[in-house]
């Protein structure tokens, strides 16, 4: 099997601002993608590399470097090869992710059949997909949201000192819509009641991230008040953080790019379902590739958030859908995506 990749810039619609980069508003971001050929078939993977979690674009090559030397010559053998890249680069969920779907996309390919088919689910339980808004100028959020008109379902970014105004200023656009919030460790222990109560005021669903990871004093009474669903995301990086969350939160925020991939993921689902949690899957800003491989697992979620493509002005692959919040398993063998054309 041979290896390669490319850095490949893709650029947001809007400009992207969360609470834990407010001074750093995102408007491009590099990826990596990464092919896997064997007998002229090849699969697609990608890495998106956060600088939260101590990854670039550069230490992700890195792990491609040696996953190029020890891919062998046998596409099935996804688990050893994920073993050994794990064994040397324990840090580099993204770049590992993205091996993990080539050989999954390759697999399918090889094999002829989609993913999620291997996996043995049924799209029909595909969740609809959450559309982001991040955090902005009022006048801009209320833009954003007029132009999300045809999603169903809305997660809004928040964990500022206006996050008032914003839930009113969402509520002018959007009144019925149900709404999911992502504080991003904007709060903490001192202000969480008060604040879980506000967001159940506007019809908020769940909490996602209230507050910083360790800081759960607060969360016991959201809990044990019965305000609302708490969803664990920047505390729930990895499999070994499920059960780590599970006397804290409702749920976890699983991303393929911070727990390594479809295999970690799938550990990570059934360890919150055997802890009783619900389970979210998300995303990155990332292309269709990200986006497909995450998705093949969206059966098994009781939501998804995975609407990273549909914030590019320039996906360059296309296959996953998303419009109306519907994410589309196809039949088409692999991850399902093609690159686009022109
Ligand atoms: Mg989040």
């Amino acid at each position: 099997m041979n290896l390669s990749w490319q850095r490949r810039e893709v650029h947001l619609r809007h400009p992207f601002n969360i609470a834990r980069t407010q001074r750093d508003t995102v408007t491009s971001r590099q990826v990596l993608l990464a092919s896997i050929e064997h007998r002229g078939v090849v699969g697609w993977g990608e890495s998106a590399p956060s600088s939260y979690y101590g990854q670039s674009l550069e230490s992700g090559e890195k792990v491609f470097e040696a996953a190029a030397g020890l891919l062998g010559s046998d596409p099935f053998a996804i688990v050893p090869v994920l073993e050994r890249l794990w064994e040397r680069f324990e840090a580099e969920s993204a770049a590992i992710a993205a091996i993990d779907a080539a050989l999954h996309d390759l697999v399918g390919k090889l094999l002829g059949v989609p993913v999620w088919k291997l996996l043995g689910l049924d799209p029909a339980r595909t969740p609809l997909t959450s559309f982001t808004i991040g955090i902005d100028d009022l006048e801009v959020i209320e833009r954003k949201v007029a132009e999300a008109a045809e999603y169903p379902l809305l997660k809004i970014k928040v964990g500022t000192p206006r996050d008032e105004q914003v839930l009113q200023a969402i509520r002018r656009g959007a009144p019925d819509k149900p709404l999911r919030v992502d504080a991003n460790c904007g709060w903490t222990s001192a202000n969480v009641m008060e604040m879980c109560r506000l967001m159940v005021r506007y019809g908020v669903e769940f909490v996602e991230q209230p507050t910083a990871p360790g800081d759960y004093q607060g969360l016991a009474e959201v809990r044990r008040a019965g305000i609302t669903p708490l969803i664990a995301d920047e505390s729930c990086v990895g499999y070994r953080d499920v059960l780590a969350c599970a006397p804290h939160f409702d749920g976890i925020n699983i991303k393929l790019s911070k727990c390594g991939g479809i295999r970690r993921a799938l550990q990570m689902i059934h360890t919150a379902r055997s802890a009783g949690m619900k389970v979210m899957l998300g995303c990155m800003v990332e292309t269709s590739v990200g986006i497909a491989a995450a998705a093949q697992l969206a059966p098994l979620a009781d939501y998804i958030d995975l609407d990273g493509h549909l914030l590019l002005a320039d996906d360059p692959f296309e296959g996953i859908g998303g419009q109306q919040g519907r994410i589309t398993l196809n039949d088409r063998p692999g991850l399902g995506v093609i690159e686009r054309r022109g």
